[in-house]
Formats: C-alpha cells, sequence, structure tokens
C-alpha cells in the first residue's frame, strides 16, 4: 500500500476527501487536484496526521482560507490539511482573545469592536485565518497581527506542543518564524486594549469602505501579489504604483490579469492557470526591474506538486 494510502485509511484524522480539487481551497480558485485532503476537527487529529504523513514520508501542507496561496495547476501529491471553519472557536476574557487557529480574522475583529477591544481594526477586512495571518504577519495600514499576539500553541510534525511567547515568533515586516518551520499554529491569545466601541466600530467601518473602494474584490485573487520594497517605496512608491506607472494594468495572460482596479493584484478573469500568474508575475517584475533596478518580490505563496511552499518569485527560475 503506498503512504498516501495508507494516511486515507489512517483512524481518526477529522474529514478525509480523496483526490480534491485544490481551486475549491484558494481565493485565486486556480489549482489542479490534491491527492488527499484532510480537515481535522481537534488538536489530537492534527497530531496523528502530522505523526501519520511523517511516517509515511507524504507531503502535507498546511492550508488556512487560501487567502494567499497559489496551488499548482499540477496539484499536489500529498496531503492538505486544513486549519478552517472547523477549528474557529474563540473566548474573550477581558482583553484578551483567545483563539484557535482556524477563527476568521473579520469575524475576530468583530469581536473585539463589540467589546470595545482594539488592536485589529486593521484587519477586519482581511480574508484569512487567525493561523494564516500569524504565519503571514498579515495586517495593513502600517499595523500587523504581531503587536497583538501574546503567545502563540504550534504543534511540530511529531505531534508535540510547544507555547511561544511573543517574541520567540520574530515578527517582522510579512515575516514571522512560522515561515522558517514546519510548525502547525493551533492556537494564540490576542492581547487587545480597552477603548471607545463607537471609535473602534467607526474606524473599522472607514478601512472597509476603503478597502471596498481601493480593491478588485469582485473577481477571484489573492490579495497584494508583491510585498512592499523598502528601497523600492523610498524612490518610486509601494509596488501597485510603480506597476501602475509603468502602465501594466489591464495587461493579461491568458486567464489572469493585473487588475484595473488595483494594480498589485492579479485577478482571475474565469479559467486562469497558475502558469498564467506565473507568466503574468515574471513580466511585471522584469519589466520593474528594468525601470528601477530592483526586483519585486511577493507577498503571496506558491505550493509546488510535490507539496514545496514559500514565496511566488522563489519558484520562477523552476518555471522557466
Ligand atoms: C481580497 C484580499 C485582501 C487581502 N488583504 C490583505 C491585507 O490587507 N493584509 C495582509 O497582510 N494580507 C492580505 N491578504 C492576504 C491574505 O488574506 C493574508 O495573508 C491572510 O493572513 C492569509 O490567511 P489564510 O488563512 O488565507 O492563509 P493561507 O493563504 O491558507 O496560507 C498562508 C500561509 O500560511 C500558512 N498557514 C495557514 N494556516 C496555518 C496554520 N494554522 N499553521 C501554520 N501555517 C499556516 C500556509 O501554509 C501558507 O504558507 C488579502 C487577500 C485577499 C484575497
Amino acid at each position: 500500500m503506498k503512504g498516501i494510502e495508507r494516511l486515507r485509511t489512517a483512524e481518526d484524522l477529522g474529514l478525509i476527501r480523496v483526490n480534491e480539487p485544490l481551486w475549491l481551497h484558494s481565493r485565486w480558485r486556480i489549482g489542479g487536484v490534491a491527492d488527499l485532503f484532510i480537515e481535522p476537527l481537534r488538536a489530537d487529529q492534527v497530531a496523528r496526521a502530522c505523526a501519520r504523513a511523517e511516517e509515511e514520508g507524504v507531503a502535507l501542507v498546511i492550508v488556512g482560507n487560501g487567502s494567499n496561496l497559489l496551488f499548482s495547476d499540477a496539484g499536489l501529491r500529498g496531503a492538505v490539511l486544513k486549519i478552517g471553519r472547523k477549528f474557529s472557536h474563540y473566548t474573550v476574557k477581558g482583553n484578551i482573545i483567545t483563539a484557535q487557529a482556524g477563527a476568521w480574522v473579520p469575524a475576530l475583529a468583530r469581536a473585539a469592536a463589540n467589546r470595545g477591544l482594539s488592536g485589529l481594526e486593521h484587519a477586519a477586512g482581511i480574508p484569512g485565518t487567525l493561523g494564516g495571518l500569524i504565519y503571514m504577519n498579515g495586517g495593513s495600514l502600517r499595523h500587523s497581527i504581531g503587536e497583538t499576539v501574546r503567545r502563540v500553541w504550534a504543534m511540530d510534525r511529531f505531534g508535540n506542543v510547544k507555547v511561544m511567547h511573543n517574541a520567540e515568533c520574530a515578527f517582522s515586516y510579512r515575516r514571522s518564524i512560522f515561515q522558517d518551520t514546519d510548525l502547525v499554529i493551533l492556537q494564540a491569545e490576542l492581547l487587545c486594549r480597552p477603548d471607545d466601541p463607537s471609535r473602534i466600530r467607526r474606524q473599522t467601518l472607514e478601512i472597509l469602505e476603503e478597502r471596498k473602494r481601493k480593491f478588485p474584490l469582485k473577481l477571484p485573487n489573492c490579495g497584494s501579489v508583491f510585498s512592499n520594497h523598502p528601497e523600492l517605496y523610498d524612490s518610486f512608491g509601494p509596488p501597485g504604483k510603480v506597476i501602475q506607472d509603468l502602465g501594466l494594468k489591464g495587461l493579461t495572460v491568458g486567464g489572469v490579469q493585473v487588475s484595473q482596479k488595483h494594480a498589485n493584484f492579479i485577478v482571475n478573469l474565469g479559467g486562469g492557470k497558475a502558469a498564467d500568474v506565473f507568466k503574468l508575475v515574471s513580466l511585471i517584475r522584469a519589466a520593474t526591474f528594468k525601470r528601477t533596478g530592483l526586483y519585486l518580490e511577493c507577498e503571496v505563496r506558491y505550493v509546488d506538486e510535490r507539496g514545496r511552499l514559500g514565496p511566488l518569485h522563489t519558484f520562477l527560475d523552476e518555471a522557466n
């Protein structure tokens, strides 16, 4: 029996599906078929899935809401471990929110706002899970979730859980220690500040309105494709402005396009492929380099057929 088959038939891992279309799990609506899809309901099932995958030598890719992930057109020869809706319980005590990694970030921001807790306003419109947000140290308006995280419960691939304090998470701009490990984030404690609920709600609404105005929310996308580059920013501005100034808005490859609304977004017009995104990213990076002498780096992450995962631009050489 092959490793993937033994993993499929292992007992009590949660919900299991075979030959799962990955496009269902990426906000870009792109991706081939994964051999196996596992959705645990409890931490012991996460531990079992990790340990069995390790024993069987099966690639195991952790996925939250897939709002920052591009999957290969060839799918995944391995398994997806989804930490999502089934893992989204949270509690609020005083100014501390303790949430499972699959908690929906906008729901946490709303819960905080309703209780007069400040600190998550900037994350109100980010369509991801808490685990994904912590992994990416995501945020907006010069804030990131790392500012609010007090502790993180993370599991290694042998099922051991460790509690990591903020300093151990090594948060910096769109970076965290989790990107350099294969830990599974299970839960986190967020430390908010009490503030006037009406101020928090007003600010949250303003942020959401602004996002609606600026971002192409009607077509499938994975948010900002490129991350801010300090040197580029100082001389030329943020990636979206640089790409717009190059006249690349609307540039289309196959089924994907540089958004007409915001040039740092690539939208799927329908039928887009990962290969199209790769070509478009290459074109944008080449044009930016020609103009500025600097290469843009991707915030979005790519998962290849073997389950390797990293910033999309780090796979470009292999794709070309
Ligand atoms: C319309 C739109 C707007 C966006 N706006 C913003 C924004 O303003 N700011 C911003 O920072 N981002 C933004 N994003 C990008 C994205 O929403 C964030 O990066 C988000 O935090 C990703 O969460 P996710 O659950 O979707 O993670 P996924 O995309 O599923 O995964 C992202 C990475 O996290 C890892 N991961 C996920 N869960 C876990 C876990 N439990 N344990 C270990 N690793 C895990 C995955 O392996 C992957 O490497 C936007 C995306 C969209 C589509």
